[in-house]
């Protein structure tokens, strides 16, 4: 185990834990559904490098991306490896879809004929996905406009369409919905009828809760559950059982007795209805401790569950620590993962913050440290 004493907030990541997952989620997939690993925004917070190192080792068969920044970081790594964008590409930004061999995602014409016009210029082809609004109301063509833009794609000389995909809305809040977007696409596949090697993928994390094995869908886009987390707390997933990977930890920095009435943090949110020790941990909003924690969130130390008093502050959190025995300046106080007998997940996590774990991954700022355990020597 490396030794975390050197740091005031660190996050460790498991990458045998995320190997875990990655597996289980890959070996309970039909036969043959490919198994899209989506890696943008850091890999959720994780660090791309190291996650995306240990997909390579592992095995994926597509990686997916917001943009062609992160994909470049991915191609750095590794020739060969296809690598979708599943966010609009600026105009500028398009010459590096062919640069880095790369599959853009279309949601209309004028998408279409730029890139179709650029590679056709540099005397190549793009490989691109269609996607499908089947009701997100964000990226894609609208469902029953769809049919007409299929087949101009596949009229331009310069694109090859690989895949054809669409994105659920509320697939971990309204199964009713999910499956009226799974029933519009598949209508509109039925309709055009791609060939047999079109890559056709719909799920997200929460859409394995209704993966249903039609033959149709031939890929999946995985993102939040291979690092080991819910989409929401009772979703079936497929059976899959899932471990965190990533643990979110401070340290206490000071520790002192305040008296009763004492407002605590800035604005004096809280007041201490008796006499309290409190902690100071080395972190706050600055490291990613979510402001909406103020008043609301909890730390484990030395297994105790610890409430926050106050607001969360840049640098600091303050919680309070009465009746711990044995604390010390430099003790472990825990964001995310165990202090046994306790355990805090990042969902509970964020609903204490009253966020989504998307966005408390997300937020977990470039200070922290990022400590991996159990890379995988080659
Ligand atoms: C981020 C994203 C995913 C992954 O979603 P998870 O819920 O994290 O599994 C899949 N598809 C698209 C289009 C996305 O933007």
């Amino acid at each position: 185990m490396p030794d975390n004493a050197q740091h005031r907030c660190w996050v460790e990541i498991h990458l045998d834990a995320f190997e875990r997952n990655l597996k289980r989620i890959q070996a309970s997939l039909p036969h043959g559904v490919r198994y899209i690993s989506v890696v943008k925004a850091d890999a959720y917070g994780h660090g791309m490098p190291q996650v995306v190192r240990r997909l390579m080792q592992c095995g994926v068969d597509y990686f997916a991306v917001a943009n062609t920044r992160e994909a470049a970081l991915i191609r750095e790594m590794g020739a060969g490896w296809p690598i979708l964008i599943l966010s609009p590409v600026l105009p500028e930004e398009a010459p590096d879809l062919i640069r880095d061999d790369l599959t853009a995602t279309i949601s209309d014409f004028t998408e279409a004929q730029r890139l179709n016009t650029l590679a056709h210029s540099k005397n190549t082809t793009l490989k691109v996905h269609l996607k499908i609004d089947t009701g997100m109301g964000r990226l894609g063509v609208w469902h029953e406009q769809a049919l007409k833009l299929y087949e101009a794609i596949k009229a331009m000389p310069s694109l090859r369409l690989e895949g054809i995909y669409t994105h659920f809305s509320s697939a971990d809040s309204d199964p009713e919905f999910t499956e009226t977007q799974r029933q519009r696409f598949l209508g509109l596949l039925e309709i055009i009828n791609p060939p047999e090697d079109c890559i056709i993928h719909a799920d997200n994390s929460a859409g394995l809760d209704s993966f249903t094995a039609d033959r149709r869908f031939n890929a999946v886009r995985v993102g939040l559950l291979q690092f080991g987390i819910p989409p929401y707390p009772d979703s079936v997933l497929a059976g899959v059982r899932v471990e965190p990977v990533l643990h979110f930890n401070a340290r206490i920095g000071l520790i002192k007795k305040l008296p009763t009435g004492t407002g605590i943090s800035y604005g004096h949110t809280h007041h201490l209805p008796k006499e309290t020790t409190i902690a100071v941990l080395t972190a706050g909003y600055g490291d990613g401790v979510p402001y909406a924690l103020g008043n609301r969130g909890k730390v484990l130390v030395h297994g105790h569950p610890c409430a926050v008093l106050g607001r969360v502050t840049m640098d600091q959190t303050i919680v309070d620590v009465s009746g711990i025995p044995d604390l010390q300046v430099g003790d472990v106080a825990v964001f995310i993962g165990k202090s046994a007998p306790r355990q805090i997940t990042a969902n509970a996590f964020s609903d204490d913050a009253q966020t989504i774990p998307w966005d408390a991954l997300c937020s977990i700022s470039k200070r922290v440290t990022r400590v991996y355990f159990t890379p995988r020597e080659l």
